[in-house]
């Protein structure tokens, strides 16, 4: 595949890279996203996704909320895939300097990338509301109903940025900063649907913006590279070469 290989070409001469992922990152992990055939978006429940996972679903309908999180947002047992192994390499050899992820689920981490901004938080952080205790993510899982804190009694809630929030304002200034800072910018598996986090695309002022992705995003005139895939599949055939 030739796009493959102009991939490859740009990654091995890069030297501040930056990826920028969605669900589609860990669909190969066995966590569905949210807008495909196979998502969250097109399966039943009382009222659509994005209404539970709002504030304030969360405040006027905990319970609801911790039944829909805990069914289809907490994948405790899930392990990373080979996009998110292949990042790690690519920044222990030098190549990436960050990951910018929509994704709350600490893949990433668990795969061995250090720097990584989590633009939506994250199920790993719990904290109580009124005291603030942490919890991890065992505690919320295996609570029943709304999870309590133990030290206080108040309502644990995961720090992952719901509808209706705003984004923590230093992470999204630093990860304007790398994208500004970027040698290539390798955007995978989102839809670029969701904002302010999609519009970070716009900082980027290079000439080497790839998207990757099983199917068309708003983006696809303005890259120039589209790489169409399976993006576990397609990272797996990267070569990690040292700077
Ligand atoms: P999205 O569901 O809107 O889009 C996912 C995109 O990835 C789609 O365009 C789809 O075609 C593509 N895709 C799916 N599997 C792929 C694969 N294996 N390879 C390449 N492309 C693939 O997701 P989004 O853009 O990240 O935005 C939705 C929001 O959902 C985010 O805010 C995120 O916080 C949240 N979310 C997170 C997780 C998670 O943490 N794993 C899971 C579901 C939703």
């Amino acid at each position: 595949m030739e796009e493959l290989q102009i991939l490859q070409k740009w990654l091995d001469e890069s030297r501040r890279a930056v990826f920028f992922g969605g669900a589609g990152v860990s669909t190969e992990s066995g966590i569905p996203d949210f807008r495909s055939v196979d998502g969250l978006y097109h399966q039943k429940y009382d009222f659509p996704p994005e209404t539970i996972i709002s504030h304030s679903f969360f405040m006027s309908r905990p319970e609801d909320f911790f039944r829909f999180y805990r069914d289809k947002m907490l994948y405790l047992d899930a392990k990373p895939n080979a996009a998110h192994k292949k990042l790690a390499e690519l920044e222990a050899a030098g190549h990436l300097a960050a990951v910018l992820t929509q994704n709350i689920d600490g893949l990433h981490q668990d795969a061995g990338s250090r720097n990584v901004l989590e633009l939506h938080g994250s199920v790993r952080r719990n904290y109580c509301q009124h005291c603030h205790k942490a919890f991890d993510a065992a505690y919320v899982k295996e609570a029943d109903g709304v999870p309590r804190c133990d030290a206080c009694g108040g309502v644990v809630k995961p720090d992952v940025v719901l509808y209706e929030e705003p984004l923590d304002g230093r992470t999204l200034e630093t990860a304007v900063r790398y994208i500004e800072e970027a040698d290539l910018l390798m955007v995978g598996g989102t839809s670029l649907a969701v904002y302010p986090a999609a519009g970070l695309i716009n900082y980027y002022r290079g000439h080497r913006l790839v998207l990757i992705n099983k199917t068309p995003t708003p983006y696809d005139s303005r890259a120039d590279l589209i790489l169409t895939g399976k993006i576990g599949g397609l990272m797996e055939q990267i070569r990690v070469t040292p700077v």
